[in-house]
């Protein structure tokens, strides 16, 4: 069976000293717990070393960035590299979040080059994915995700796919308050393993397939139970170790 695995987004929230009060604050929370349950938690860029450091080698919970450059270094004022985040200890960093490809101009051909960074950094990439309302209203849902995994994942192996998740977030359930119907986000689910078995094989089977949008600890666990739903991926909900914690024990 896979592992359920929890990230925590945080987006653009969250000085130093509230990143660090939150990690300490959830360490408590989660006791006994993370060890079942993956989790990780993706701060701003400016408190990944303070995470690290607050969080130990090692522990429970794991650290992840919220995005990468492809390129290793160079003139890219403004970027951080993968192995500038592997320097920090993160083991994990979003790629292709919606708000990334709605307000930044990420694209397929962008992600597909950030995850072989991060991969050839030794981080593992989690993949977002997901339609907008418009899409979804138009029958396009399953031919738009699965352009974005296809051009995501171009070029990988199957060992490579096989150290990554994905993480699907109807565009219209982010920040909105409006979750997917646990039938919903199956079928989207299913569709995505299907895929990663044409271009994995049998190591679709070990990859994690998040749920982001609008999770909350009153709807986690139902969203969790279905069979290709292995975790979550957490926005306004990861900001309080309360909900958060409740979200990993639903999991
Ligand atoms: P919300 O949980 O705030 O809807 O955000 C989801 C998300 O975008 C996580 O990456």
């Amino acid at each position: 069976a896979r592992k359920k695995f929890v990230c925590g987004n945080w987006k653009m929230h969250k000085t130093v000293a509230e990143s660090v009060a939150l990690v300490k604050e959830l360490k408590a929370a989660l006791v006994g717990v993370a060890g079942e349950v993956q989790v990780a938690v993706a701060p701003p860029f400016t408190a990944l070393k303070p995470v690290a450091d607050a969080l130990g080698h090692g522990g429970p919970i794991e650290l992840a960035a919220q995005d990468v450059h492809f390129e290793k270094q160079g003139a890219f004022t403004g970027e951080v590299s993968a192995p500038m985040l592997a320097d920090v200890c993160c083991g994990h960093c979003l790629v292709g979040h919606s708000e990334r490809r709605q307000l930044f101009g990420e694209t397929d051909e962008s992600v597909n080059k950030k995850v072989k960074a991060l991969l050839a950094a030794g981080i593992l990439p989690i993949v977002c994915v997901g339609e907008t309302l418009a899409q979804r209203e138009a029958g396009e849902t399953l031919a738009m995700v699965g352009r974005q995994v296809r051009g995501g994942l171009a070029g990988l192996s199957a060992e490579q796919i096989g150290r990554l998740t994905v993480a699907y977030e109807p565009v219209w359930a982010i920040g909105t308050g409006k979750t997917a119907t646990t039938a919903q986000a199956q079928e989207v689910h299913a569709a995505i393993r299907g895929l990663l078995r044409e271009l994995a094989g049998g190591v679709a089977d070990s990859v994690r397939i998040q749920y982001g949008g609008s999770v909350k600890p009153e709807n986690a666990a139902e969203l969790m139970s279905q069979p290709d739903v292995d975790g979550a991926l957490v926005g306004g909900a990861s900001l309080k170790a309360d909900d958060f914690s409740k979200i990993v024990k639903g999991a």
